[in-house]
This record gives structure tokens, C-alpha cells and sequence, in this order.
């Protein structure tokens, strides 16, 4: 799905990427999370990519 305005795209990113997984169950968690809002696992791994890189 493409996304014209290269504004909205950056923002979109951003909110898409700015997160930590679980290791365990992969479930999402806000950056300020310590531990798995799901499994209890405090093993997060970072997904902090650069913007503009696909997939
Ligand atoms: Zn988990």
C-alpha cells in the first residue's frame, strides 16, 4: 500500500517501529516496557530499525 505524502509515511514508521518484542512470544510492548505484558518474559528485544528501510 502506498503512501503519497512522504510525511504521513515517516510518522507511520516511527509508530510501526518503535516498539519492543518479546523473544518468547513475540507479543508487542511499549518502549518503556520491562518485561512481556503477555508472558511475564523480560527477555525484549529492541525493534528500532532505521526509518525508510522496507520490510
Ligand atoms: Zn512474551
Amino acid at each position: 500500500m502506498p503512501i503519497a505524502d512522504p510525511e504521513k509515511k515517516q510518522i507511520a514508521q516511527k509508530a510501526r517501529l518503535y516498539h519492543k518484542i518479546c523473544f518468547k512470544c513475540g507479543a508487542r510492548n511499549s518502549m518503556a516496557a520491562t518485561r512481556c505484558r503477555k508472558c511475564r518474559n523480560n527477555y525484549l528485544r529492541l525493534k528500532n530499525r532505521a526509518l525508510g528501510t522496507k520490510k
